[in-house]
């Protein structure tokens, strides 16, 4: 392995990977590690939505420069991801839930994001075949989706290009700082210099920056999505109903998920940031069933500084390659089937879990350390970083190379949490 680079990026998921791509554009010398493959957690498990509709404002500028690079980004690249711009429509209901439709439209209308507020008979138009009874929905013509996989793997490949060393099966498990100064990593066994390391560890980002005296409020949630085969188109266009959510890929088969039937494995973490996440805990209590016992067993040996457990938490797979749940398959079919009768249940391909990582206002967490120099933070995309991730890299690498970005970085800082008393509660499904 090299002996030093200006910036070590840990983590080869999309964000990683983007923020890879943008500083090799930038000539500058970067080194990605990831500790399994590329793209081998959240960003190869995401169902693929390209979201600009009902995101957080904060995140709108970013999210809708994502839009416009995503439109060419297989040109860029030079692969091909399955790049589908049909939009999305989100279906509610319920009155209720088409008030938080119609909140959001207001609020974000000077934003300039194509959205439409639809009525019954404009969701039959959009998808004819479509069973239910709609209060209304919303629509969002601009969005889209992809392979969350090959998207991110494209990055890194396309950074490798440009010069940048890419090295997986390569595992971060101490970052050296001296003097309130980054001054490089260890992976595997070995010591890199850096002037700046770019934690991108998706749900490991908090338990690696603790090692260096950094505290992030970050938690994990379980999902289970599953690949069927409905024989028949469907829809280009990815929708959200209330029971399920499903985009069809252009070969013919169809993601399906449950946005509110996550499991969430009680571990350390949820205790120790339990205050912070309290009030989203609350708002949100409805969309996870909660799991005691095997987690929190485990992570007490790994107290422990320097114990064989204690390090075993940065090398192994941690629960982080889930089982998906059977009884959330089943509600996937059922719900599809129930969508789309005439279809008949539609033939499992294969499911997957996969776990996301979140932070207390759902929001990410982007920017320079301020009390460690050198250490910049790309995490806490809490279930939305696929979409807004290469925008993401963009406003990293502006951030890293040239001292400021294009976007308002303020509403990502790390240190919010620790300022702020009164935390935003978000409604994540
Ligand atoms: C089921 C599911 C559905 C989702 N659906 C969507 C969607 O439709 N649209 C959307 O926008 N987002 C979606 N998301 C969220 C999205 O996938 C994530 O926000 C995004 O992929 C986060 O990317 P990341 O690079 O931060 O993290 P990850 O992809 O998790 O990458 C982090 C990487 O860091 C590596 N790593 C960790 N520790 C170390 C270490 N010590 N040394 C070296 N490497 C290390 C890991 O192995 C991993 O590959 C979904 C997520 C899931 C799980």
């Amino acid at each position: 392995m090299v002996k030093r680079a200006h910036v070590v990026i840990i983590g080869g998921g999309i964000i990683g990977s983007a923020v890879a791509y943008e500083l090799a554009k930038r000539d500058v010398d970067v080194l990605l590690l990831e500790k399994g493959e590329i793209a081998c957690q959240q960003s190869s498990r995401a169902w693929g939505f390209v979201r600009q509709q009902r995101r957080d404002p904060a995140e709108l500028p970013m999210m809708m420069r994502a839009n416009q690079i995503w439109r060419d980004l297989e040109a860029e690249l030079g692969t091909r991801f399955e790049w589908t711009q049909k939009g999305i429509l989100a279906v509610a209901a319920t009155e209720e839930r088409m008030v938080y439709y119609r909140d959001w439209y207001e609020q974000t209308r000077t934003f300039g994001v194509e959205s439409q507020l639809l009525g019954p008979k404009a969701i039959h138009t959009l998808n004819p075949d479509m069973q239910g009874a709609w209060v209304g929905g919303i629509y969002t013509p601009g969005d889209g989706h992809a392979e969350p996989g090959p998207a991110t793997k494209a990055f890194a490949d396309a950074a490798q290009r440009l010069g940048a060393r890419v090295c997986a099966g390569t595992t971060v498990d101490a970052i050296d700082v001296s003097n309130g100064q980054v001054r490089g990593v260890r992976a595997n066994g070995e010591y890199v210099q850096a002037d700046t390391v770019v934690c991108a560890a998706g749900t490991w980002s908090a338990r690696l920056a603790r090692t260096i005296g950094l505290d992030l409020p970050q938690l994990a949630v379980r999902q289970t999505v599953v690949e069927v085969d409905p024989r028949h188109e469907v829809s280009p266009i990815a929708t959200w109903t209330p029971t399920v959510a499903f985009r069809q890929r252009p070969g013919g088969t169809v993601y399906l998920a449950r946005p509110d039937d996550g499991d969430f494995d009680v571990d350390l973490d949820s205790l120790r940031y339990a205050r912070p996440f309290m009030p989203n805990f609350r708002e949100n209590r409805d969309s996870f069933r909660l799991h005691f016992g095997r987690r929190l067993l485990r992570d007490l040996p790994r107290l422990r500084p320097n114990s064989r457990a204690w390090r075993k938490q940065f090398t192994e797979g941690d629960g982080h390659d889930p089982e998906p749940n059977q009884d959330v398959i089943e509600r996937c079919r059922l719900s599809f089937v129930r969508l789309f009768p005439h279809l008949g249940m539609p033939e499992i391909v294969r499911s997957w879990g996969g776990v996301i990582d979140t932070t207390p206002d759902a929001l990410p967490v982007m920017g320079k350390d301020p009390n460690v120099s050198g250490f910049v933070w790309a995490t806490g995309f809490s279930g939305h970083g696929f979409g807004i991730g290469p925008a993401a890299g963009l406003a990293l690498a502006q951030l890293i190379s040239e001292g400021s970005s294009e976007f308002d970085l303020a509403p990502f800082r790390p240190e919010r949490f620790a300022e702020s008393r009164q935390i935003q509660t978000t409604r994540i499904a």
